[in-house]
């Protein structure tokens, strides 16, 4: 998939990637342990291996990296841009369908993006306010 990238495209690539699944995942984990809830992580029997499970609560939560997951946020690269758009848009079609499959099988989803995750004060509001609904 990255053979077409430069090796400052790539580095990009690459450090998104890292940033993706570690520091937001982390900060939102360590919120919801704040206040009080316990849950698992990436159950794999469920649409979209949600990264944290609330089992009976029956309530998911993904934290998503605001690149690949085409948040708004975010802007398409300047490069390779039909590679970006259809990719990005691929994934924003991959992510709408498993909450979708997750509704239908009676789970409520919340996504965390991960620009979210840097106001400490803001992260616990919502997460509060959906765990507590
Ligand atoms: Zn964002």
């Amino acid at each position: 998939m990255v053979d077409h990238l430069t090796p400052e495209q790539r580095h990009v690539v690459m450090s998104k990637i890292r940033s993706k699944d570690t520091l937001p995942e982390r900060v939102v984990r360590k919120t919801v342990h704040g206040l009080g809830f316990r849950f698992r992580l990436h159950r794999k029997d469920l649409p979209g291996k949600p990264d944290l499970v609330f089992p009976r609560m029956k309530k998911v939560i993904f934290v998503n990296g605001c690149f690949w997951h085409g948040h708004k946020c975010k802007s398409t690269p300047k490069s390779n841009v039909e590679f970006w758009e259809e990719k990005l848009r691929r994934n924003v079609t991959r992510d709408k369908k498993k909450l979708r499959d997750l509704r239908k099988l009676g789970w409520t989803p919340l996504v965390v993006w991960e620009c979210r995750t840097r106001n400490l004060e803001k992260l616990e509001a919502i997460l509060s306010h959906f765990l507590e609904r």
